[in-house]
């Protein structure tokens, strides 16, 4: 029998292989953190060996972590660098702001869930995420002492998009959110701001738990 490791790292070079690159991601960075990222540490522990399926999975509360090519597509599309800070509404397992913390400098994270948010906390200090900054609240205010932000991933999916994170992107900044109503056909739409104005194209249809209010 393989050790743990051995198990889990060949499940994590098959997923990379089979739903991330022959799907058509290719940036280096996203790669290499999708290869990277322990996804099995961000799901209940009963069923870790369910982690590298290809679909997204229950983390309790009624939320789930994303399917991986979700999650490979949406730091892809945001155009991760290193110098590049970040802020992510959504924080669910921690998984999402685990992956895009590899490539950039720092992720704000926001969590409306208490217990989730407490979870991920101490998932990332485990595993030494300390570029990860995480916060309990309703992420519909952003986080305006940080702002700026090049980069906002929005992992919940909200009516409209809110005004503060429109508010809170940097010049040349992306927000990638999932746009449409609990029970209805969600689109990924990506929004650039330049010159101060914002600009939205839509990507794909998806299917995101919904965008709460506190
Ligand atoms: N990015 C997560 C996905 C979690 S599912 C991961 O990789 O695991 C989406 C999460 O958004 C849920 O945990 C839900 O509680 C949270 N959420 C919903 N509305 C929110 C809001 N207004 N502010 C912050 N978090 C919110």
């Amino acid at each position: 029998m393989l050790p743990q490791t051995d198990k889990y790292s060949s499940l994590r070079e098959r997923m990379v292989k089979e739903q991330i690159i022959e799907r058509g991601i290719s940036d280096r960075a996203t790669l290499n953190a999708m290869r990277k990222v322990p996804r099995h540490l961000f799901v209940p522990a009963d069923i870790a060996d369910e982690a590298y399926d290809d679909n997204p999975l229950p983390i309790g509360y009624g939320q789930t972590i994303s399917q991986p090519y979700i999650v490979a597509y949406m730091t892809e599309i945001s155009r991760p660098t290193p110098k590049k800070k970040v802020l992510e509404i959504g924080t669910g397992s921690g998984y999402q702001a685990a992956v895009i913390a590899e490539i950039t400098d720092t992720v704000y994270t926001i969590e409306i869930i208490p217990e989730l948010a407490k979870e991920a906390t101490e998932r990332f200090k485990k595993l030494g995420y300390k570029n990860i900054i995480t916060r309990y609240g309703d992420g519909y205010q952003g986080w305006p002492e940080h702002s700026p932000f090049d980069i906002i991933i929005v992992t919940a999916a909200a009516e409209k998009i809110p005004q503060p994170l429109l508010d809170q992107l940097a010049e040349n900044g992306r927000l990638v959110i999932p746009v449409g109503g609990p029970y209805a056909v969600q689109e990924l739409v990506l929004v650039v701001k330049k010159n101060g104005k914002t600009e939205s194209k839509r990507l794909t249809y998806v299917r995101f738990v919904p965008f709460r209010r506190l």
